[in-house]
Parts: C-alpha cells; sequence; structure tokens
C-alpha cells in the first residue's frame, strides 16, 4: 500500500520504517524541515535501538522516503497517519493544534478518497473533530474516513514492541477503512481489537492511565515498606505472580515520567472532567507520582545534611533506559531542586546526554560512571540502564568522597552494597531482608 506519516518523532518513524519493511510505500512527512534535510541524509534524529539500519535498508530499497510536502504525500498515498505531537498545555489538556493543522491540509489536498488516521494519543471525541475539519476544508464531493489507530510502542523497544504487539486497536466507522487496516496490519498476526472510534481513543487513556496507577499502586506501597522494614521487590515479587495482577509496572521508584504518562493522565483527568466525571482515582494517581519526588529528595537531604556545595553524581538522566527521550524525565526535576540548593552535579547518561545538554545548564557531564563517581559525596540512580547494573562497585566506592547511594530505581542489591562498604539507600527496601 502507499502510506504517509505525518510526524516523523518517535511514534511516527517507527511506525513509517515498519510498514515499509513490511513491504509498503511509506513517505515520513515532517513539518520541520532540519529533521527532514537530516533524516534524507541519514541521519536519524532519536536514539532507538535498531532504528537507524532499518531505516537505512528500507531508503535503500526505495520502501521508504521523507519530505515536508504535505500535498506529495496526501496525493501519493491512500492512508494518512497523523503521529504528531499532543503536548500538554498548562492547564492539563493536550494540544491539540498540530492535529487540527494537519487534518486540514489533508483535506485541502486531498484529490480522491483519503484513509485518515488518528495515531497520536487523543482524548475520546477527537475523531469526530478531525471529521468535522476535513469535512469543512474539502474541495468537493471527496469521500474520506477518519479511523483511530492509537500506538502502544515504548520508547527503548519500539520496533519489537511495533511488529509484535499485544493487540492492535482499530476503530472504524465504515467497512472501507476496516478492511484497509486490518489489510495493512495481516501481515504482523497479530490480535485485533475492532471497534467504533470513540472506544478506540479510550482504550489508549484507559491502558496508559492503568499503567500509571500501577507504578503509584507500587510507589503507595514502598512507602508502607520503608514505614514498616518490609522490602517492596520482595512485596511486588509476591503480587505479580498473581495472574490476576502481573509483574509488570511493579517497580517501585521515583515515579513515571516522559512524554506520554504524565501528559495522559492530565489529559484524561481533564477530558473526564469536560464530560462531568471528577477522576479522583487518576488525580490520586498523579499526586502519588509527584510525592516520589519528594521522598527521594527527602532521602537525599536526611543522608547529606546539607546540599549546598555537595558534589552528587547523576547516573541516568533518560526518563527509561535505551532512549536518548528526557521529555519530562524526572532526573530533570531531581538535578534542577538540587542545584537550587547549591549542590555541584555531575551527571552521565549513555544516550540522553546530549538532549540533556541543551537545558540542563551548570551540570558537568562526564563520559562514564566511573567519572561521575570521582569525588562524589552521593550516587543518584535515577534511570535502571543496564550497564549501571554491571559497574564496579568497588571501584565506585574508592572513587567516591563518601560512599553513598541513593537508588531511585532499585536496581541494586542493600544486602551486597552494604557488604562491600557503601551505604545503600533504595525504594521501599529493606537492609534486614537476608536472602
Ligand atoms: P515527537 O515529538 O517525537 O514527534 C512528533 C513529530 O511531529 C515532531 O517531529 C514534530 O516536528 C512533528 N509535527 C508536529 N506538528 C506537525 C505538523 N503540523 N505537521 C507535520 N509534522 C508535525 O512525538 P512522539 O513521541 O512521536 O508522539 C507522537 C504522538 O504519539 C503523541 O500523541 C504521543 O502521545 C503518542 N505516543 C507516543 C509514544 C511514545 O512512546 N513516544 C507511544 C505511544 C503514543
Amino acid at each position: 500500500m502507499n502510506i504517509s506519516i505525518v510526524g516523523s518523532g518517535y511514534v511516527g518513524l517507527v511506525t513509517g520504517v515498519c510498514l515499509a519493511e513490511l513491504g509498503n510505500t511509506v513517505i515520513c512527512l515532517d513539518n520541520d524541515k532540519k529533521k527532514i534535510g537530516n533524516l534524507k541524509k541519514g541521519i536519524v534524529p532519536i536514539f532507538e535501538p535498531g532504528l537507524h539500519e532499518l531505516i537505512a535498508s528500507n531508503v535503500k530499497q526505495k520502501r521508504l522516503k521523507f519530505t515536508s510536502n504535505l500535498k506529495q504525500a496526501v496525493h501519493s498515498s491512500e492512508i494518512i497517519f497523523i503521529a504528531v505531537g499532543t503536548p500538554a498545555m498548562n492547564n492539563g489538556e493536550a494540544d491539540h493544534i498540530g492535529i487540527e493543522n494537519v487534518a486540514r491540509n489533508i483535506a485541502i489536498n486531498m484529490p480522491d478518497y483519503r484513509l485518515i488516521v488518528e495515531k497520536s494519543t487523543v482524548p475520546v471525541e477527537t475523531g469526530e473533530w478531525v471529521k468535522h475539519t476535513i469535512q469543512n476544508n474539502i474541495k468537493g464531493k471527496i469521500k474520506f474516513d477518519v479511523a483511530s489507530n492509537p500506538e502502544f510502542l515504548r520508547e527503548g523497544q519500539a520496533i519489537n514492541d511495533f511488529m509484535h504487539p499485544d493487540r492492535i486497536v482499530i476503530g472504524v466507522e465504515s467497512e472501507k477503512a476496516k478492511n484497509l487496516l486490518v489489510s495493512l496490519y495481516k501481515p504482523l498476526g497479530a490480535q485485533l481489537v475492532i471497534t467504533d472510534i470513540k472506544s478506540a481513543e479510550l482504550i489508549k487513556h484507559a491502558s496508559n492511565s492503568y499503567l500509571a496507577a500501577k507504578i503509584s499502586f507500587i510507589n503507595a506501597i514502598s512507602q508502607i515498606c520503608e514505614k514498616s522494614g518490609a522490602d517492596v521487590v520482595e512485596v511486588a515479587k509476591g503480587m505479580g505472580l498473581d495472574k490476576r495482577i502481573g509483574p509488570g509496572f511493579l517497580n517501585a521508584g521515583i515515579g513515571y515520567g516522559g512524554s506520554c504518562f504524565p501528559k495522559d493522565v492530565d489529559a484524561f483527568i481533564t477530558i473526564s472532567e469536560k464530560l462531568g466525571y471528577n477522576f479522583e482515582l487518576l488525580k490520586t494517581i498523579k499526586r502519588i507520582n509527584q510525592q516520589m519526588l519528594e521522598f527521594f529528595l527527602q532521602k537525599i537531604k536526611n543522608n547529606l545534611w546539607i546540599i549546598k556545595d555537595k558534589t552528587i553524581g547523576i547516573l541516568g538522566i533518560s526518563f527509561k533506559p535505551n532512549t536518548d527521550d528526557i521529555r519530562n524525565a524526572p532526573s530533570l526535576e531531581i538535578i534542577k531542586a538540587l542545584q537550587d540548593e547549591g549542590a555541584k552535579v555531575k551527571a552521565y547518561d549513555p544516550q540522553g546526554a546530549a538532549k540533556a545538554k541543551e537545558i540542563l545548564k551548570g551540570v558537568a557531564f562526564c563520559s562514564d560512571s566511573y567519572a561521575v563517581s570521582k569525588g562524589a559525596d552521593c550516587l543518584l540512580i535515577l534511570t535502571e540502564w543496564d550497564e549501571f547494573k554491571e559497574l564496579d562497585l568497588l571501584k565506585i566506592k574508592k572513587l567516591m568522597r563518601h560512599p553513598l547511594v541513593i537508588d531511585g530505581r532499585n536496581i541494586y542489591d542493600p544486602v551486597k552494597l552494604s557488604k562491600m562498604g557503601l551505604k545503600y539507600i533504595g525504594i521501599g527496601r529493606s537492609a534486614n531482608f537476608k536472602r
């Protein structure tokens, strides 16, 4: 099939390249001309494992192209995915101006039937607005369909998630739209959930909010663990083995961040309110998430006493491992709070440093974890990159001024670190636990 993807970010690029890999002819479009210029030269603007290679091979086989010319993209494609960003506004609502602009421009440039698919995460009823916008701007009596096909990929394992999804959600209003999307995704052999547009939109917000709820729930449990002397890792293991609960998203830590969960929880609270439902549960999930950052900062103060002039080493800036994405990463707020109190901050992230340098001022960026540890009064683990799990901790201990590790992701064993002579503070961990 001939397909266009409008918005070539984390979702758009992965969607585009994977659909090309399945044998379709795909145009990835973006209004950021610099990004498109770079992509044409083979420079991929984001770090996502395997993405660079897959783009190169599909470009070579002439199945993947990049453009800023929407007219050209709309003319050559029967299916057009909208994958532009939907960032949060100050009032918590997601900003849909990008979606509206794109819908209008697609309508103006449509030569004949087109299927326009919402891939971006949008609140329930957005499909109605997209339909109205296209209808109001279309020239003549051209037929079209709107569909919702929310994306569930996770950054850091996006290609695998796209190619092997747990399910593909397709919200449609016509047989034609349904058949097009069913044939497009047929090669993946995945379970399809074919439903109406509003339910598809809601599945995405409900899923992300549920996952955020699991994280906040285990984080709340971590507080009870700290107060009672239980160990949250043991509690999570015991809970997760229950098939009704499942082990995923039960890692206590400094809370969720990134470009999706905080924004999607906010947007879901706002849309629920607009629809006349006060979603108290979601508000609490959000509050617990914020509290985890405050508790973490308190742990640092409890152990360092005075923050001013202390050297604090940060391991991990990206909001999760295997990505360079630092949008809404908890690390940013923690670093800012420590700097506000006069700390000297050194940091290392395997992929996120370049983006972090653009927004974090006064941070000494280091080339590895050992350089961060040198002379540090305290080491903070803020992202659970695998390479941090493999560190030579005795070497770290020798390099640090004071061997204090505060682990916001619970990647280390408290007993092991204590035996090595490091002072170790995790989230909801009990040093009493003996394996
Ligand atoms: P992103 O910021 O990485 O990419 C969005 C791209 O859209 C940018 O390159 C931007 O330049 C482009 N863009 C914005 N307005 C445009 C316009 N009018 N015309 C053409 N291009 C335009 O965002 P993302 O992380 O890829 O997320 C996109 C959507 O997918 C969001 O709604 C997000 O919530 C959702 N989503 C994201 C993820 C994720 O893990 N990042 C997962 C599932 C769903």
